[in-house]
């Protein structure tokens, strides 16, 4: 849930209303997909709850114990395995997480390291008697202390050892912004003489299982249809500009849908700005 989205928002608007939702491990299996998305609308990367479904299918009620059994999960990476295996089951694991690299790469002087560079470092400094201790002050220095522009050298706990502190702004060594593309799109929102709009869940990697109107790539307007206006969004790997257009349609059936029921489906970011454009 921390991925791009602060502490406070997570904490207040996500996560205990998500534990309210799915209390345990089973009531999570045993809820739909559909609704998982729904809890995590807004959070975005929408596959980490897919696979945190998955998961808790797959685990039927309980979590594996060792690091491999934790690997072998959907979306369970080295470091979600590390830091559930270190605070959970106190094992002697060092965690790894975007601030901690930085912290590490400081502490050590390390301007371009390999992750298995750091991983072999945070494992050295390990504290092996009290992991759940260690690995939490050092996401706290992460997060409080060594903070990217303004590390505060003179209180951090680490500064007797830190070889990076006479200019901390070197390590890691800055890299380059990559620029993001833009996709240029039309999407155009279908609507019966019901007054019902059709979308569908989305298949494939991308916003998986989310509901989304028809897409059409390129900027040339459709031949027929309303301008509704204009969404723009973000993503992590590129910006969409789309064009909404309100079309006229015959069909009905399974994957039409009132307004009030679109709201309730599992939509992103761009799909939650068009339902404003039609509610208004
Ligand atoms: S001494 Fe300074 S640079 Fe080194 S880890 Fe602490 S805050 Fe970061």
């Amino acid at each position: 849930m921390l991925q791009q989205t602060q502490v406070k928002t997570v904490r207040e608007r996500f996560y205990f209303p998500f534990l309210n939702k799915f209390p345990t491990l089973k009531s999570l299996a045993e809820s739909p997909q559909q609704d998982v998305l729904k809890a995590w609308q807004g959070l975005g990367y929408y596959n980490r709850a897919a696979n945190l479904h998955k998961s808790a299918r797959l685990c039927k009620g309980r979590l594996p114990r060792t690091i491999d059994g934790l690997i072998a999960l959907p979306g369970i990476g080295r470091n979600t395995a590390h830091a559930v295996a270190a605070f959970a089951y106190r094992q002697p694991v060092a965690v790894m997480e975007a601030n901690l690299r930085r912290v590490l790469s400081r502490i050590f002087a390390l301007e371009n390291p390999s992750e298995a560079e750091l991983w072999e470092k945070a494992q050295t400094l390990l504290d092996k008697r009290d992991p759940f201790d260690y690995n939490q002050a050092m996401m706290d220095i992460g997060s409080d202390v060594c903070t990217k522009r303004a590390p505060d050298c003179p209180v951090c706990p680490a500064n007797s050892m830190c070889l990076g502190q006479a200019s901390p702004e070197s390590y890691p060594a800055p890299k380059q912004k990559k620029s993001v593309p833009i996709r240029k799109k039309n999407i155009l929102v279908r609507r019966n003489r019901k007054g019902e709009f059709y979308a569908t869940p989305r298949q494939g990697k991308f916003l998986n299982g989310l509901y989304h109107f028809v897409e059409i790539d390129g900027s040339l307007p459709p031949s027929k249809g309303q301008h509704l206006g204009a969404v723009r969004q973000q993503y992590s790997h590129f910006t969409l500009e789309a064009e909404i257009y309100l079309e006229p349609a015959n069909s009905s059936g399974r994957d039409w849908h009132s307004l009030a029921q679109l709201k309730k489906l599992p939509m992103s970011m761009a799909e939650q700005k068009v339902l404003k454009l039609l509610s208004s």
